[in-house]
């Protein structure tokens, strides 16, 4: 090379070269490194004009002393060693600007024809820009780095096809259940349960397609706090691509979200169960919306008519249902969904397996809430009362005619003790006159009571007619109180704000309301010795109260004594005779004539009852 250079290169065309390499170059020569040549380039680096030929480097460069570069200089100097630096840092005082520069230099021995270190020939570049856009970019990727690591959410990177961690930040540690130790290690090494899992080899895959995946709900078994467990993620792999497209590493971020999964999963569980449950119930049970729209039905229903869930079930009932009660149903439906209360009633389906027939069912609905208070839906049951009714029907049939049967000997009976009770007074033995009078009064009260079934299989079966007329009302209840007092040790008052006069209805029918609401009043009140009747006019309607102060009722069955049969079980204290229609058979009466009948009861303090009926003819 040098005899080369010596041969064939002119000293004009060095010098050239010398002058106009983009490289910094220099000569020191001597053991004081004074500047025997620098190009411009050199000159430019180190902030100086061409003054500074034959001057020694630290006399024009005295910073330099004190950041190690006369020992690395006197070190090639006296060793004849090349000292290589790379991207080193040195503080220059440059136009009058003490600043940090960086340098990537060789400093090289020049030696003379005797093979003697004679100077030292120095090479720069100055690397100040890239040095400083690598510390830039270091920092963006400690900051993104931090960022990541501080995620709430899980974040990993695996570099190469191999699949080693790169990085994982704390979440995703948690989630795998193993410390900082598995980060460096490939992630089949890390985590060995994943054998058998899918995720090892999508991420392979990724390597080959450089797409994306991402998955929901993806359920992952992993080793967490010594157990084999089961989580379950929302979870993405990204490919990060180098600018030429090849993928270096996968960004892997997950959400875990097994709580709501298994809360999810638990619901699903819990609605299985009680489907099950209503699928095996003999009753029919179902649900539907506000609309009446049927959501649900269960097994028993669709065994029970032999339709789908892909027929519309809705029409189904409504086509099942008796023409002339739908709208009626209707009504009752639309009224519970108004008040969101239970909707209770019986009606007739008809039978899938005979035509034309139809069994009695019991429908009823509940309203289910939801957390704000709104109707969600409705959950509702049909239960097959039909043989019930048809006992329900025998039973009245019997009463019907078991009381019709027991009357006519009752009357037969009736007549003959009256006509004892007036033989024996006649033979002047009227000891025996009055037991016969006994007699005639308990044939009373069994009267009593068969008139009442009479008339409950009466109002069953349409048949309570009323005979009304005109009559004095004021009248009817002296007549009433009169011979309720003849039986009764009770004191009855009775009061009047101003006469009623006339009344249109039938005056049996009403006699037998004000005899049995006196009588009730005597028979439930034994420790009081008074009941308070009064009448008055209430608008045009004429008013009948009763007041007694005896057990009372409470207040959840005052709506409920107008019922048929039912009777308030008897107090500790007493026990009190009675079939349970009186009340049921007033009401009817009452309605029957246009009017009204309630009670306001304080239980222990006593009950008032009062019917109220138009005065005229409407
Ligand atoms: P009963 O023949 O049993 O008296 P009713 O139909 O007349 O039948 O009355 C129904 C039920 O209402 C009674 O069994 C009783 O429990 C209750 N009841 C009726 N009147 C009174 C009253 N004045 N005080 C308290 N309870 C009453």
């Amino acid at each position: 090379m040098k005899s080369f250079l010596e041969q064939n290169v002119s000293q004009d065309s060095l010098i050239t070269l010398f002058s106009q390499a983009p490289v910094a170059m220099c000569l020191l020569t001597g053991d004081n490194f004074s500047i025997n040549n620098a190009n411009p380039q050199m000159l430019e680096l180190w902030g100086r004009d061409a003054s500074v030929i034959g001057k020694s480097l630290f006399e024009i460069l005295p910073e330099i002393i004190d950041q190690g570069f006369q020992e690395i200089l006197e070190n090639v100097y006296r060793t004849g060693e090349t000292f290589n630096g790379n991207k080193w840092s040195v503080f220059l005082e440059k136009y009058g600007k003490y600043e940090e520069h960086f340098f990537t230099f060789i400093f090289a021995p020049v030696y003379s024809g005797d093979k003697k270190v004679i100077g030292i020939s120095i090479v720069a570049t100055e690397v100040t820009d890239q040095v400083l856009s690598e510390r830039m970019l270091k920092d963006s990727e400690y900051r993104f780095e931090n960022l990541i690591k501080k995620s709430d959410y899980p974040i990993a990177i695996y570099r190469t096809e191999e699949l080693f961690i790169e990085f994982a930040n704390d979440q995703m540690l948690k989630t795998w259940g193993k410390g900082p130790s598995v980060i460096g290690m490939k992630l089949e090494d890390a985590l060995p349960e994943l054998e058998g899992q899918p995720f090892i080899g999508l991420l392979k895959d990724i390597f080959k397609t450089g797409e994306s995946y991402a998955s929901k709900e993806a359920s992952a078994d992993l080793i967490v706090d010594g157990k084999l467990q089961t989580f379950y993620y929302n979870f993405s792999y990204k490919p990060l691509k180098s600018p030429t497209g090849e993928v270096y590493a996968i960004l892997n971020m997950a959400v875990d979200i097994t709580d709501l999964v298994k809360a999810k999963k638990e619901i699903q569980e819990r609605e299985k169960k009680y489907r099950d449950l209503a699928d095996s119930m003999p009753q029919f049970v179902w649900t539907c919306d506000n609309n009446g729209e049927i959501t649900y039905m269960n097994d028993s229903w669709y065994k029970y008519t032999g339709s789908t869930a892909n027929e519309n079930q809705t029409s189904l009932v409504k086509k099942m249902m008796r023409p002339e009660t739908s709208s009626r149903v209707d009504e009752i439906w639309e009224e519970s969904v108004k008040t969101n209360s239970p909707f209770v009633m019986e009606y007739e389906l008809e039978d899938p397996g005979r035509k034309g027939n139809y069994r009695w069912f019991l429908g009823r609905a509940v309203p289910n809430f939801s957390e704000n208070g709104e109707v969600k839906q409705w959950t509702g049951t049909f239960t097959d009362i039909d043989e019930f009714k048809q006992l329900e029907t025998q039973k009245d049939n019997f009463l019907g005619i078991a009381s019709h049967e027991l009357k006519t000997p009752l009357t037969s009976l009736k007549l003959y003790t009256q006509f004892i009770k007036a033989n024996l007074e006649k033979a002047g033995d009227p000891k025996n006159a009055q037991v016969a009078k006994r007699m005639d009064y308990q044939i009373d009260l069994l009267t009593g009571l068969i008139n009442e079934l009479l008339d409950v299989t009466k109002i069953q079966k349409g048949q309570l007619l009323l005979n009304e007329s005109y009559f004095d009302f004021d009248k009817l209840v002296d007549e009433v109180v009169e011979e309720q007092q003849m039986t009764s040790r009770h004191k009855l008052f009775v009061s009047r704000s101003g006469a009623i006069g006339e009344v249109f209805a039938d005056r049996q029918r009403i006699s037998q309301v004000i005899a049995n609401l006196i009588s009730n009043a005597i028979k439930y009140s034994p420790d009081a010795d008074e009941v308070h009747i009064s009448t008055s006019m209430n608008g045009n309607q004429a008013q009948f109260n009763v007041r007694d102060f005896g057990i009372g009722i409470p207040e959840d069955k005052q709506s409920k004594v107008f019922e048929q049969y039912y009777r308030i079980s008897g107090s500790k204290d007493h026990t009190f005779s009675g079939l349970g229609l009186g009340l049921f058979i007033s009401a009817e009466i009452i309605k029957r004539t246009g009017g009204e009948i309630f009670v306001s009861s304080s239980e222990g303090e006593g009950s008032d009852f009062c019917f109220r009926i138009p005065k005229n003819k409407n």
